[in-house]
């Protein structure tokens, strides 16, 4: 059986990145850049004011130095003149520096009157003035392609001019249930039958790692039912099935991607939730199939399709951060398959503490709603309280 680093390997190294397309600046945010961002502008483009108050030479300052007002200047408009020795200029934040002057006093430190200030103290060369090209200089290379875009490089890049800018496109990613049990959201379970979950948990990690979901519904577990659904996925960039990936006579969907054309390349993975995982392909297009388990189905997207969603939209990071934390209770690992236990975390003057969310059967949904991360614990390990535990961080902490 394969460890999850291997599998992982083995998926990314069949994963290509989606192409590329130009879209206006906002519509950018949350697409991965995929062209270096080059300045050709200065920020700020010349000398200017942090404060209002009035632009003097250094040397002219000192406690009680008297000085002539000799005109004003606000932001965006120009100095209308320079500024001699013994004379200030009334300047506003943002407002150009005028030449002649080095140095800002702040209002707060000055007497005004009569068209004169009178300075309370001595001011450093350069005080209060952000000098040319403090934030960018014309060249600097500012963005590198893979940045996920933020609120703040949008802004960047709107202060550079880009009105559009080139990224990834959002790959389209088809989800499939399987399994004769499933009654989907808008009917009412009837006998025997239970309502789908998996479509929509993995839908929405689907989102949550930038792409683009496209539901297939839920299929019945029939060979050609299977298959032909499958066949329907053909314009998405991956497709995601849950469940009928066991040994059951039921678990058809190994099968059921081979009649389609699939090749694959790996069966089961040794980690608890979540074994049996199918990866493989469709020429370049990769497909899923996950364990049935609703936890086991996150789980294992979180390992296994998350990273290769990102490459493919072209990110450079792919894992989740890291963290250690101390275990509040006992956390034991029993069996042979490493553990991705699911933790709820604490923050202390002591450091992070983990405890497990309760229950860790991999039909327990709410251990999963109830989770921060997940413990990544050895085989056959009891963890004592207070013992050490790597934590793969699944959402903002604290939320
Ligand atoms: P399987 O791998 O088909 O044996 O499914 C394993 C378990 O997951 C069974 O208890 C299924 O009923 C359950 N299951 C499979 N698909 C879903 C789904 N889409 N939503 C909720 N539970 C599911
Ligand atoms: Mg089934």
């Amino acid at each position: 059986m394969l460890t999850v680093e291997e599998a992982l390997e083995a998926i990314l190294a069949r994963i290509s990145v989606v192409e590329t397309e130009r879209v206006d600046v906002l519509g950018a945010l949350g697409r991965v850049l995929a062209e270096p961002v080059v300045s050709r502008r200065e920020i700020p483009p010349w000398p200017n004011s942090s404060m209002d108050g009035y632009a003097v030479r250094a040397e002219d300052t000192g406690a009680g130095a008297r000085l002539a007002v000799v005109g004003r200047v606000e932001a965006g408009t120009l100095p209308p003149r320079s500024v001699g020795r013994g004379e200030a200029m009334r300047i506003f934040t943002g407002a150009p520096l005028p030449d002649g002057a080095d140095t800002v006093v702040p209002q707060e430190d000055v007497d005004a009157a009569d068209g004169h200030i009178e300075v309370r103290r001595a001011l450093e060369r350069a005080a209060f003035v952000r000098p040319r090209g403090e934030d960018v200089r014309v060249g600097d290379r500012v963005l590198e392609p893979g940045t996920l875009l933020t609120a703040a490089e949008i802004g960047l890049l709107a202060t550079l001019g880009y009105g559009q800018v080139r990224v990834h496109r959002r790959p389209r990613v088809a989800i499939l249930s399987t399994g004769n049990e499933l009654a989907d959201l808008g009917t009412e379970p009837g006998p025997g039958q239970i309502p789908n979950t998996n479509t929509y948990t993995l839908m929405a990690q689907v989102l949550e790692a930038g792409a683009d979901p496209v539901s297939l519904g839920v299929v019945p577990d029939r060979l050609e039912a299977i298959e032909t659904r499958i066949r329907a996925a053909r314009d998405a960039d991956a497709l995601v099935s849950s469940a009928g990936v066991s040994v059951g006579e039921l678990d058809l969907v190994r099968e059921a991607l081979l009649r389609a054309g699939a090749e694959l390349h790996l069966w089961q993975v040794s980690m608890r939730p979540g074994k049996p995982i199918t990866f493989g392909s469709f020429g370049a297009r990769p497909v899923w199939g996950l364990p049935g388990n609703p936890v086991s189905a996150m789980v294992t997207f979180e390992l296994f399709v998350r990273p290769a969603l990102l490459k493919m939209s072209g990110r450079r990071r792919l894992t989740r951060p890291r963290v250690r934390a101390r275990a509040l209770a006992p956390v034991p690992n029993p069996g042979s398959r490493r553990g991705y236990l699911r933790v709820c975390l604490e923050g202390s003057p002591e450091g992070l503490g983990a405890r497990l969310t309760g229950e860790q059967g991999s039909a327990i949904l709410r251990s999963m709603v109830a989770a921060d991360g997940l413990a990544v614990v050895p085989p056959d390990t009891f963890v004592p309280k207070d013992g050490d535990l790597e934590v793969i961080l699944l959402r903002e902490f604290p939320s």
